[in-house]
């Protein structure tokens, strides 16, 4: 094992290994309950990322479609959705730099 740093996709699948392989591991050791915990927590970390990385789609699409809706007018210092001041309170949520 190096000490070089695992990209998070190559944990992963380290980490679904763990969670798959229990039937390579002898009835001896699983049921002492260090590999039995490692696998349940493999498995539960796993489940985790997936449901996080879901999260993370669709919070950035969410964001991604308001960012759309909120434009500065090309002609005045005004949001294209809202009418407020560039940037308006949305934009400025999503990221935009307020007005100095
Ligand atoms: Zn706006």
């Amino acid at each position: 094992m190096t000490d070089t740093p695992m990209t998070p996709d190559v944990a992963l699948t380290r980490l679904r290994q763990y969670g798959e392989r229990t039937s390579t591991w002898s009835t001896a050791t699983y049921n002492d309950g260090t590999e039995k915990a490692l696998h349940q927590i493999a498995v539960s970390l796993a489940g985790e990322v997936e449901l996080l990385r879901a999260r993370a789609d669709k919070l950035e699409a969410a964001a991604s479609t308001v960012r759309a809706m909120h434009r500065k007018h090309s002609d005045s210092e005004h949001c294209q959705y809202d009418d407020f001041e560039w940037p308006c309170s949305t934009a400025v949520a999503l990221g935009e730099k307020p007005a100095p």
